[in-house]
């Protein structure tokens, strides 16, 4: 993108103060206005699997317009299909201008680079290639849209714990060949217009001051023309930020940006011409969207139903079946009795938290809703068998009555030691909860205590599961008698506002409509959190004999389906996981139905890898992912046939978690995470120690059989400008029509440098009729077989020195630049079906070293 003329005229006409505001957010969703010259306010919003518009999530406070929810990342990532993720992205492209907004903070390209990373849901994959090839389809789709992507989070933002103060520690050959390439596909081949900066540190210095990335690399080597924004508060330091080549503050109004920018201007610590080339760049960006001229839209619900189709091909190209035993397709003339069991049949998980969670257009259908349909004269039972306890959903307001008589919950604001005392505010919430964003302001002075009220009345009776979430310090009364003191507790931290609030916690209580109860919740918030407040939940308690229930379901079933999932802690941004079990006695469960009902179909339902201790004792087994609005059904056309399960694993499935690559230095440690597996991400790392996995990367079983045959190569010989293209006929051998994706891996010579034994390097996916046959090129290029040698410019100093006291020494030559080198030697092309399963091979020849 090169400067726009009107773009720069309009920079000329700015004065100082104006050009230092509009390079911060006006507010929390857009960008600053500047009437007096006609140039608008542009909309942002979030996010990877929706556009939510101009609002927080739910679980922050917000009152979002509904929108469409997507698959997330991972369950994009499993389709490996570029074509079904462009499509998706042109959807939510044009789902972001239903949504006045012209900014769409998508796609996640950051890797799964551990197991138990809280984000993995939201991004595509374990693999560099892989991400990002994913990362620039979706680019290009949401960008035919004249919206703007912001390309997240740049770079290093892998873990979630401790995230705006951590820092990656990753060597620069790491940075290069793994951390960063997701980033410069997705501007290289995607043509992405923004990049986010991550809340971070890389090696030291907060990425959103960071010249080497934004300025350096992003700008200087990759051509990338668009805007660089920050996280949502991430720090960025005024003098550092304007010169790393920062150029939108978010959100507003500004902390380095805005009027610390002109600030800085006046006192000389920054220079105009620096504030001038990103005012110039935010509004050639804005020109080149064509919204220079934009009047303002109400935002509104985009509502087409064709964005249902896509997502719904999405779903089922996402879905990965990892086991069968002659089970699926269910033959379902023969159905008779069906047993559904586990708390997600009869509600599915289709996003995950954080910022990436949005309030869906019509309340997501279940499995148990669409089995019921699909499948009619059946009889169909569901037996939740187990609580996975967190999450219980909030008090609403048809159960609970504010002290004025209204449906709701009063809440009353004090002073942090005068509870009871003088209100300062009095609040009245729908439901309850209450949930405040923001630090502290005149209106709303930080630290305060709180006490929120209302009456509860059951419309039934029954054993009912009565929980609280909080920040800071809480104590729960029913009746005035306290039943949850969790005021002195050192409690564990869970994944709400924002992974600020406690674990939830909860009492079983019997509630009658007949005797309404009064609740009371006393509530002290002394640290100045952005995210703070409380809620109560309520859900019937399960019978004690609910395990037993699901058991003796599944049986007397001749179909038995379990799901199996997450809590919204497990997928969810601002915590990492513990452990990659699945919550709650699931595992439990899930053994005993197969104990009786050997034919059981397991599907699990989360976005990251769970350890499935049992998985080659199902019938079958599928990875369902978090696959949005449509996954209910998406999901029932592939068991029951009417779609295949095209996808493939974006991720490793390990074994133990212990095997996994950042087995005891996930996470931080003092603020550092170091990415000591450095080049070895997800499946090179298992491949290089021979481990034994669970399922590799790639994986994933058909209803159909494929053959790969006749693998041939353009040329043998990799040259700095050439190309080598990979092609190899896929036979569609078995009945009914399918797809399979054709991964291309290099294996490099073994030699003086370390590499992994093998990394992708291109994948095609490719859809066939019975009997059907076609050719599939993957493309290869110079990039394929390169390593990235870091400068050394001392060396040949050095090894002068250790020659002239050592002469027999082998010495090594300086380097005086950093750069991509392709090593001289054979390398091996391999192409397979997932990372270990290679049907062909041929060699590629380097005659000479070069740069
Ligand atoms: C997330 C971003 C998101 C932003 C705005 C942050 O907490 O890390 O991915 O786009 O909030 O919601």
């Amino acid at each position: 993108m090169s400067t726009s003329p009107r773009a720069a005229a309009i920079v000329a006409e700015l004065t100082l103060e104006e050009k230092a505001c509009l390079l911060a957010g006006a507010d929390f969703w857009s960008t600053t206005a500047v009437p007096r010259l006609g140039l608008p306010a542009m909309g942002l919003t979030d996010g990877p699997n929706g556009a939510r518009g101009g609002s927080l999530p739910v679980a922050f406070g917000g009152e979002p317009i509904p929108s469409f929810c997507f698959p997330c990342g991972a369950a994009l990532g499993a389709t490996w299909d570029v074509e079904v993720i462009e499509a998706v992205g042109r959807a939510i492209g044009a789902e972001t201008r239903s949504k006045a907004a012209r900014i769409l903070l998508a796609p996640t390209v950051n890797l799964h680079r551990s197991p138990l990373g809280g984000r993995n849901f939201e991004s595509f994959s374990e693999d560099p290639l892989h991400a990002g090839r994913s990362g620039a389809a979706f680019v290009r789709g949401a960008q035919s849209q004249g919206v703007a992507t912001t390309v997240k989070h740049f770079a290093g933002n892998e873990s979630e714990t401790v995230r705006f103060l951590s820092d990656s520690v990753v060597d620069e050959r790491t940075l290069r060949e793994v951390h960063l390439r997701p980033f410069e596909l997705a501007v290289r081949e995607g043509g992405a217009l923004g990049i986010m900066t991550s809340y971070n540190r890389v090696n030291g210095d907060y990425c959103a001051d960071n010249a080497e990335l934004l300025s350096a690399i992003l700008r200087g080597e990759w051509g990338f023309e668009g805007i660089v924004v920050t996280d949502w508060f991430a720090v960025a330091t005024t003098e550092r930020a304007i010169v790393a080549g920062l150029d939108l503050e978010m959100p507003g109004p500004g902390r380095a940006y805005g009027a610390a920018l002109a600030d800085a201007i006046r006192d000389g610590r920054v220079t105009e011409s620096a504030v001038d080339a990103a005012a110039t760049r935010l509004l050639s960006l804005f020109d080149r969207l064509g919204a220079l001229d934009d009047a303002p839209t109400a935002p509104g619900v985009d509502g087409r139903p064709e964005h249902r189709a896509i997502a719904r091909t999405a779903v089922t190209a996402s879905i990965v079946m990892l086991e069968n035993h002659g089970v699926l397709p269910l033959d379902v003339d023969r159905v008779q009795r069906v047993a559904l069991i586990g708390p997600h049949a009869a509600a599915l998980r289709i996003m995950g938290g954080g910022s990436a969670s949005i309030l869906t257009e019509r309340p997501p259908r279940s499995l148990l809703d669409v089995l019921g349909e699909r499948l009619p004269g059946v009889e169909l039972r569901h037996e939740p068998g187990v609580d996975i306890e967190l999450g219980t959903p909030t008090i609403p307001g048809d159960l609970v009555t504010a002290p004025d008589g209204t449906a709701g919950f009063e809440i009353q604001r004090f002073d942090v030691d005068d509870l009871g005392g003088v209100p300062r505010a009095t609040v009245h919430q729908p439901d309850a909860s209450w949930s405040t964003y923001g630090l502290s302001t005149p209106d709303a002075p930080l630290p305060y205590s709180a006490i929120g009220r209302g009456t509860l009345r059951v419309a039934e009776a029954g054993r009912y599961v009565l929980s609280l979430v909080h920040t800071g310090r809480a104590a729960l009364h029913l009746d005035d008698v306290l039943v949850l003191d969790l005021r002195f507790d050192d409690l564990e931290a869970g994944h709400e506002y924002m992974g600020l609030a406690r674990r939830e916690r909860s009492i079983v209580v019997g509630l009658t409509p007949e005797q309404p109860v009064e609740l009371r919740v006393e509530f002290w918030q002394e640290e100045p959190l952005f995210n703070h407040g409380f809620r109560l939940g309520l859900k019937t308690a399960l019978p004690d004999d609910a395990l037993d229930r699901a058991v003796e379901a599944a049986s007397s079933a001749d179909t038995v389906i379990v799901v199996v999932g997450a809590t919204e802690e497990f997928d969810n941004e601002g915590v990492d996981r513990a452990t990659t079990s699945l919550p709650g006695a699931q595992d439990e469960l899930v053994s005993r139905v197969l104990e009786v009902a050997p034919h059981a179909i397991v599907v699990v339902n989360t976005g990251s890898v769970v350890s499935m201790p049992w998985a080659s004792r199902t019938g079958a087994l599928v990875q369902a992912w978090l696959g949005g609005e449509e996954l209910a059904d998406g999901l029932a056309d592939v068991l029951t046939g009417e779609a295949e399960p095209g996808g493939r694993l974006p991720t490793t499935i390990p074994r133990r978690l212990e095997d996994s690559p950042t087995f005891g230095i996930d996470g931080t440690e003092n603020g550092t995470v170091l990415y000591a597996e450095r080049m070895l991400v997800g499946h090179r790392w298992y491949d290089f120690r021979s481990i034994d996995v669970a399922y590799p990367f790639g994986f994933g079983r058909s209803y159909t059989t494929f053959s790969f045959d006749a693998l041939c190569l353009s040329t043998h010989r990799v040259t700095p400008d050439g190309t080598i293209d990979v092609t190899v006929t896929v036979t569609n051998t078995g009945a009914r029509s399918g797809s399979e994706v054709v991964q291309v891996y290099v294996a490099p010579p073994t030699g003086p440098v370390r590499r992994p034994l093998r990394q992708l390097e291109g994948f095609a996916k490719v859809s066939l009729d019975p009997g059907e046959s076609r050719e599939v090129t993957v493309t290869l290029d110079a990039r394929s077989f390169a390593h990235w040698q870091p400068a050394d410019p001392a060396l040949d100093e050095l090894v002068g020195r250790v020659q002239r006291t050592l002469p027999w020494a082998t010495s090594p030559q300086g380097r005086q630049h950093s750069g991509w080198v392709v090593r001289r030697g054979i390398y091996e092309i391999l192409v397979g079906r997932d990372s270990r399963t290679f049907d062909h091979s041929l060699t590629v020849d380097v005659p000479a070293t070069f740069a």
